[in-house]
């Protein structure tokens, strides 16, 4: 086994985890306790200087969450990772890693309806400025930056459409900029796209949806790429600054090609709090266990289902890269060879009214705001989520009066396709 480097699905189940030293317990223990006994004063002092990598209280860093760490980082491809409280948190804290007050940073249109809001309205309060680009026009994403761009932020698989993201493409942009690329690979999980592969710098997940896969736990993860050069220029002082509260050390030149994991944790998670429960931690890695098992069947479900309804005559347009018709089927066959995930977006003739039907009439698919569960999931957008927005903003975000979402579970596809059928027979 020595040298052996470990398939996918063998880290999904052993990444980060050993038998529990002290029990011998094999699933990974729940550590459901706020802190840990220093050994004396000396290994206090060392642990709060940083000199010594150990447990001190749970905001900071916990025996549960360090096992959910180190798998996501394997499973990335990257040198470290963070756990956090949920998704929004992991993008907050990369970006208040990031930016200082008046910086900007570049993010894609077609984005998580939460993220674009979060972007837009909340992080005006920390003076982070957000300058949209549309992710099919890439000279608009060059055309965007300026002197104060500290980022570039894009989905890898984005919502609610399922579009596919020419990360690579995306990547060289941020390259010549000389800022990190952030990609949100939530709709991908690691198993169908790895961004680090694609030239990103910084991952973030909502392990809320496909990681943990079951729709019963908020979590989120950053993933280090430990590419980046944060050194140039002080154009990121969290990491290239001497820090006044660990002594003066300066974070990139301590831990290297893990700093920037490191600064997320030690000031972010630190200073913010938006720590992960130990519970919600043990759930996510039971969830990774079976991600390769549960993506490849959430992909040839949501194959067969877009295929159908592109032949329903009620349904005006099916939008899924993992259909060959597809105009993203190009660009899903080079990111994401194994399947184009499981969220997508179909119109109905009938526009707004049919959506609103459709979603009263369904049985088997729950009518909620989520994607990434073992449940068959879908949702009216423009009757919900974008409800406040002009027709024109709904068409824009790819939420018009007659688009539906669905998020194909894992159940069997013909049920998921009878539901449908006999939901649709109504409208
Ligand atoms: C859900 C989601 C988020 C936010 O994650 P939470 O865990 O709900 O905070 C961010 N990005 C994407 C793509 C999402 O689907």
């Amino acid at each position: 086994m020595s040298d052996r480097i470990p398939g996918f699905s063998t880290l999904a189940v052993h990444a980060g985890a050993q038998p529990d030293p002290t029990t011998g317990a094999r699933a990974t223990p729940i550590y459901q306790t706020t802190s840990f006994v220093f050994d004396d004063v000396d290994h206090a002092a060392s642990l709060f200087g940083l000199q010594a990598f150990g447990n001190i209280y749970t905001r900071i860093g916990n025996p549960t969450n360090a096992v959910l760490e180190e798998r996501v980082a394997a499973l990335e491809g990257g040198t470290a990772a963070l756990a956090v409280a949920s998704g929004h948190a992991a993008e907050f804290l990369v970006m208040h890693a990031l930016l200082q007050p008046g910086d900007d940073f570049v993010a894609s249109k077609k984005l998580y309806g939460g993220s674009i809001n979060q972007f837009n309205h909340s992080y005006k309060n920390f003076g982070w400025n957000v300058i949209w680009a549309d992710q099919d026009d890439l000279a608009a994403f060059e055309v965007a930056i300026t002197p104060k761009t500290k980022a570039i932020f894009i989905e890898s698989i984005a919502n609610p459409a399922g579009n596919i993201t020419d990360i690579a493409a995306i990547s060289a942009i941020a390259r010549k900029a000389g800022v990190p690329l952030i990609v949100d690979n939530t709709l991908a999980s690691p198993y169908l796209i790895r961004p680090f592969e694609h030239g990103a710098d910084i991952i973030v997940h909502s392990a809320t949806k496909f990681l943990g896969g079951h729709g019963n736990s908020i979590g989120g993860l950053i993933v280090d790429g430990g590419t980046f050069d944060w050194s140039k220029g002080g154009r990121y002082p969290m990491l290239s600054a001497p820090r006044p509260e660990y002594g003066g050390i300066v974070l990139h030149e301590t831990f290297g090609n893990f700093a920037f994991a490191i600064a997320c944790r030690v000031l972010g998670l630190r200073d913010l709090g938006p720590a992960l429960s130990p519970f919600n931690a043990f759930m996510i890695l039971t969830g990774i266990e079976t991600l390769p098992l549960r993506m490849d069947k959430h992909c040839q479900n949501t194959v067969k289902v877009a295929d159908w309804l592109t032949k329903h005559p009620k349904i005006a347009w099916v939008s899924y890269p993992g259909l060959p018709g597809d105009k993203q089927h190009g660009l899903a066959q080079k990111y994401c060879p194994r399947g184009a995930g499981a969220v997508f977006t179909f119109g109905l003739k009938g526009g707004f009214e049919a959506g609103v039907k459709l979603v009263s009439e369904v049985k088997l698919f729950s009518h909620l705001a989520n994607v990434g569960d073992t449940r068959s999931l879908i949702i009216h957008p423009a009757s919900t989520t974008h409800k406040q927005l002009s027709d024109d903003q709904k068409t824009q975000a790819g939420a018009g009066p007659e688009v539906v979402r669905l998020s194909i579970g894992i159940e069997d596809a013909a049920d998921i396709i009878a539901d449908l059928e006999e939901s649709l027979r109504a409208v």
